[in-house]
């Protein structure tokens, strides 16, 4: 007898944010590595989009999605950051609600944690977790997907986009820093009462004279105001977009670019 304990296998794991490309490479790599753990770290402030798709997934992976929730909440954290609300400098909401609970689930297991960055965005910066335990994959970039491929995938496996890529280009919380303005005058049309909600979360800043809000340079009530303007200005992008070569499949997705959290809206 020895008391050698066995070895615990690596664990494959693949975080899916509800958006398209992570979406995508959860399909890609369902019967290439048939271990897979699946998780979604629900920040508890995700669209009902987000949710009913991430549902969908589940059916079509044939397999759980675990979701990782923070023990605490949004609110919790925003008190203990002084009620400063998070901004792309100051991302306290992702390590709270989205990398903790991930490297909690992971633990002290060896894990290899797959990642969706594409072949044509290989410039960009995901997250990697700096326990030593985790390394990443890449398998996009590995086999050289591109955004084109992964909206084939996506079509082709049935389940389609989003649904709230009618309105918004990303995945991530109803009132993430990281939305264009027409993208909030999106949410106030869609979800009125969760417009009503991030409006009340500024509500703090505007009664201590902090000039920090939302959406870059004007509070919410103010931005929803201009929301022709917004919209007009948003339709002239798109149109001056599509001008541009090479963009006509991927139009919808034009503006993907690379000023998001990755762990929340790959
Ligand atoms: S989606 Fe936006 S607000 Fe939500 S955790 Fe990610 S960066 Fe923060």
């Amino acid at each position: 007898m020895t008391d050698e304990q066995p070895t615990k296998p690596v664990r494959h794991l693949l975080g899916l944010s509800g958006g398209k490309d992570s979406s995508a490479l959860a399909i890609y790599l369902r019967d290439k590595v048939p271990e897979m753990e699946y998780f979604f770290a629900d920040t508890g402030a995700e669209l009902p989009e987000t949710l009913a798709y991430i549902d969908m997934l589940e059916d079509y992976l044939g397999k759980p999605i675990k979701r990782l929730n923070s023990k605490k909440s949004f609110e919790y954290f925003l008190k203990l950051n002084g009620n400063f609300l998070p901004t792309a400098k100051s991302r306290w909401c992702t390590s709270e609600l989205k990398i903790r609970p991930f490297e909690e689930y992971v633990g002290n297991d060896l894990a290899i944690s797959y990642v969706a960055i594409r072949a044509d965005e290989s410039h960009r910066k995901g997250y990697l977790s700096t326990k030593p335990n985790i390394s990443a994959r890449y398998p996009f970039i590995e086999d050289g997907v591109v955004k084109e491929d992964v909206l084939k995938i996506l079509e082709t496996s049935g389940i389609g986009i989003p649904e709230y890529y009618e309105w918004r280009s990303r995945s991530g919380c109803y009132f993430c820093f990281f939305q264009r303005k027409d993208e909030w005058v999106g949410l106030y049309e869609r979800h009125p009462e969760k417009f009503e909600e991030a409006k009340k979360y500024e509500a703090y800043h505007k009664e201590h004279g902090r000039t920090h809000t939302w959406s870059q340079g004007e509070y919410l009530e103010d931005l929803i105001k201009r929301s022709d303007e917004i919209k007009a200005n948003a339709l002239l992008q798109k149109e001056t977009e599509k001008q541009k070569p090479k963009k006509k499949l991927l139009d919808k997705f034009a503006d993907d670019s690379d000023d998001g959290c990755l762990i929340c809206m790959l």
